[in-house]
């Protein structure tokens, strides 16, 4: 099957059925919501905690609501009335936060539990839950060689602690949900998504957004040299925002993935040292490198295998990591500029 002949939101769903997605002030879900409207659906209901002005992307004609998933009774009232429900919501960042606060994403679990028993209630149609690649066990991350992890390689389970476990736990709800419940659920395990629109500043941004700013400022300042988290050699693959969210819809509409965790991710692999030569490419400059092997690395090595998706959607991410750098990397650059200039940025 071609990509294009696949299921999606807008050969399913009326036009005027209300989609709910939570965590649209932050990164992918503010893209997907912007991804939905531009498909001419006309009831979107956004919702996020952050009080509005922080929001990302705000983007006009949909209902943006600032509310706390975490709470069973602001759950409710943001799935009434849903068709379908997309929960993106919850506290996360790059290795720097997630490592540093496992408790806070731990309590994440509260914001899954509530939606899906309010999606349930309400009679959504489907539900999307978004997990991550750190839900896959450590153990087989250990080298930066990796072989990709492909789905069955969450158990035996031994997630990223925290962080992992909670995304872990969060896709049994959905499964469960669907095997008591009957509830059409849908799982994707994200694997590094970057963008614009995405966090570059403050400790929650990922490793293209930091290296990025880090480029960006090292020409500002004249200060030519970078630090580098571990010793530049963990390798990692990075998907790009707009793959994601085409990724999302085909996966929340394929009948062959109901309750069933699929990887949602690029499936090529580069080291963080490559990156950063990357990088320094797209900026026009050489930064003398200095490594800090005490600050958060993450695991090893960790890839996507994309079997089972090119399986079932005849699809996958297909942004190349230089192409999605350079928009990345244009857009941070405005946005450094803006701040710059004292005008409100997303970071
Ligand atoms: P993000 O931090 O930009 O967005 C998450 C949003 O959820 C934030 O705006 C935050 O304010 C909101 N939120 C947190 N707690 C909330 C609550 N109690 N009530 C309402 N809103 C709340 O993160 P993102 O990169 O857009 O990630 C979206 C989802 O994708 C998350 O579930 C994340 O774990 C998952 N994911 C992301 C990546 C990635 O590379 N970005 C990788 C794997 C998985």
């Amino acid at each position: 099957m071609k990509a294009k002949d696949n299921p999606t939101a807008s050969s399913m769903l009326k036009k005027h059925d209300l989609i709910v997605i939570a965590g649209a002030g932050g990164f992918i879900a503010g893209a997907l919501a912007r991804y939905f409207h531009d498909q001419g659906f006309t009831r979107i209901r956004a919702i996020d905690k952050k009080p509005l002005p922080e929001w990302y992307q705000v983007t006009e004609g949909i209902e943006s609501v600032c509310l706390d998933l975490s709470d069973d009774y602001n759950c409710r009232k943001a799935c009434e009335g849903a068709v379908e429900v997309y929960n993106l919501a919850a506290d996360m960042g790059g290795m720097g936060f997630i490592e540093r606060f496992r408790i806070e994403c731990l309590r994440s679990i509260l914001i899954n539990t509530h939606m899906i028993e309010a999606a349930y209630r309400a009679g959504a149609q489907r539900y999307f839950f978004s997990s991550s690649a750190c839900a896959y066990n450590v153990e087989l991350q250990k080298d930066p060689n990796v072989r990709a992890l492909k789905e069955s390689d969450a158990y035996p389970a031994m997630a990223e602690r925290g962080y992992g476990w909670e995304k872990l736990m969060s896709e049994m709800f959905c499964q469960e949900y669907r095997a008591e419940r009957g509830l059409h659920t849908a799982i994707a395990r994200f694997h590094n998504v970057y963008g614009p629109y995405g966090t570059w500043d403050g400790g929650r941004e990922k490793a293209p957004a930091a290296l990025c700013r880090k480029v960006i400022e090292a020409k500002d300042t004249g200060k030519h040299d970078i630090v580098i988290w571990g010793d530049g050699h963990q390798t990692r693959s990075f998907m790009y925002i707009d793959d994601c969210t085409k990724g999302i819809d085909m996966i929340m509409h394929c009948e062959k993935l109901i309750a069933t965790p699929i990887n949602l991710g690029s499936d090529f692999l580069i080291s963080i040292n490559d990156l950063v030569s990357m990088t320094e490419k797209i900026g026009g400059i050489k930064l003398e490198r200095e490594y800090d092997l005490d600050a958060p690395r993450g695991v090893a090595g960790r890839n996507s295998d994309n079997t089972f998706i090119q399986k079932v959607l005849g699809w996958a991410p297909s942004t190349t990591l230089e192409e999605g750098m350079k928009k990345t990397y244009e857009w941070i650059e405005q946005q450094y500029e803006d701040r710059k200039a004292g005008k409100r940025t997303v970071s």
